[in-house]
């Protein structure tokens, strides 16, 4: 999956390029609109990143260009935080206006967000053998499917969107509240921990572990 950068400082180039190979993306860094032209002819990328301020031209007038030539989903990546440019980034059919200074996660998950949103993304999310395709809700483990409820269907995606991390059991009840219908108290999310892993074949807690007083984490 290819994204052509569009930025012209070279500490975000870095720090960018680093980021998005590292979740797997394939990036073409383009310092003015013209070598992102030369870029975009290619048609192969899947998303651009747009910054506003360039060095031969300016990022908004680009994003008009980009969306009737190409219909390729495009996010303003900018320092310009005012509203009325926010406003301006979106009403030319930018999918999305990220102000710098950003932060990594929250960026790579607005991208997936687009690339899903635009039938582009890989909508599966993977934790070891476990595979969850976001699109259709199906949950594999080692290529067998394993039916889950509402409720452990959206304490796994919220898990497995970000391996490694600790939640919180607040965390996890705060997540799980809208979906539940009903009060989810403490226990009932033990039990449904407890439950999920036993669908998972984790009975021993290799995948979810429990971090003692704070909460779960999956395994990455
Ligand atoms: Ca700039």
């Amino acid at each position: 999956m290819k994204i052509i950068m569009v930025e012209d400082n070279e500490a975000i180039i870095m720090g960018l390029e680093y980021l998005l190979t590292k979740e797997g993306y394939e990036v073409e860094t383009a310092r003015s609109i013209t070598q992102a032209e030369a870029f975009l002819q290619k048609r192969d990328c899947a998303l651009v990143l747009l910054d506003i301020g360039l060095p031969d031209g300016d990022g908004f007038r680009f994003c008009s260009k980009i969306r009737e030539n190409y219909r390729l989903p495009v996010i303003f990546l900018t320092a310009r935080e005012e509203e009325r440019d926010v406003v301006r980034g979106l009403d030319l059919g930018a999918e999305d206006y990220v102000i710098k200074p950003f932060r990594n996660r929250e960026l790579v998950s607005r991208i997936k967000a687009v690339l899903r949103r635009n039938g582009k993304g890989d909508n599966r999310l993977r934790c070891g053998d476990i595979v969850i395709n976001a699109e259709t809700g199906r949950v594999n483990r080692n290529g067998r499917e394993i039916t889950l409820t509402k409720l452990e269907y959206k304490i796994l995606f919220s898990m497995m969107s970000y391996p490694g991390k600790l939640f919180t059991r607040d965390e996890i009840l705060a997540d799980i509240w809208d979906v539940s219908g009903n009060f989810v108290n403490d226990n009932t999310l033990s039990v449904t921990m407890k439950r999920l892993r036993e669908k998972l074949g984790d009975s021993d807690a290799q995948i979810i572990k429990t971090v003692r007083g704070m909460g779960y984490r999956m395994e990455a």
